[in-house]
């Protein structure tokens, strides 16, 4: 598939209005090139994050200059512009899979976020398929990719090996925000709450760009 920045604002406007987010709220960069092998052709960065040296590489080739103007001000994505084996029906389901991620965000807030991120970050990749907040926008994805594909485009899509998980019919858990904070270990549930945004920053959105990568260099100015 070759990402086109038309068709992906278009997936994006009803894979938003799906998950009753509003799509002005999005920022998306295509990345002109290729995802370096094992690794994610797409992400998505809350809007309290940030780029630095350990945040996936399709981010780090947006870069921080980029990416920090429009922090706590929007959803960000980035994606690869050329995802070689990935069938075009992909498109839609991946951004539901982020629109869930964002929807979370919403509903539990930053500080939720950030312990997702402290479970993700301790389980290594491997471990995302245990994860409930990937289990939730694994089953948002697959729900949608029935409700908006054909069969046979969905047959497509399950012999396309990375979709494995993408498609998987792992259970949810019944409360995604305790489940992940069991796993933490932790269980003060008081910093868990929707998200706003805050006062002044306006919707801009959805601002879909294809860009180069920056270089190597670049990508170091985020970090800590
Ligand atoms: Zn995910």
């Amino acid at each position: 598939m070759t990402v086109d920045p038309d068709r992906l604002r278009t997936e994006l406007e009803r894979a938003c209005e799906d998950a009753g987010l509003d799509p002005s709220r999005w920022v998306v960069w295509i990345v002109d090139g290729v995802p370096p092998a094992g690794t994610t052709p797409i992400a998505y960065l809350q809007p309290a994050g940030e780029v630095r040296t350990d945040t996936v590489i399709v981010f780090r080739a947006v870069g921080v200059k980029r990416a920090r103007p429009h922090r706590l001000a929007a959803h960000r994505l980035a994606v690869w512009r050329l995802l070689p084996g990935l069938p075009d029906a992909a498109l839609g389901p991946m951004l539901r899979h982020e629109v869930e991620h964002a929807r979370r965000w919403e509903r539990s807030g930053t500080a939720f976020y950030d312990a997702d991120e402290r479970l993700r970050a301790g389980m290594g990749r491997s471990g995302y398929p245990q994860l409930p907040t990937e289990r939730e926008a694994n089953a948002a994805a697959l729900a949608y990719a029935r409700r908006i594909l054909t069969v046979a485009e969905l047959a497509d899509l399950r012999a396309c090996g990375e979709f494995g998980d993408l498609l998987a019919c792992d259970p949810v858990p019944p409360d995604v925000v305790e489940a992940t904070l069991a796993l933490l270990g932790e269980t003060d549930v008081s910093g868990v709450r929707p998200q706003t945004w805050p006062q002044g920053t306006v919707a801009c959105g959805p601002l879909v760009e294809v860009v180069a990568a920056v270089s190597a260099l670049d990508t170091r100015l985020g970090s800590p």
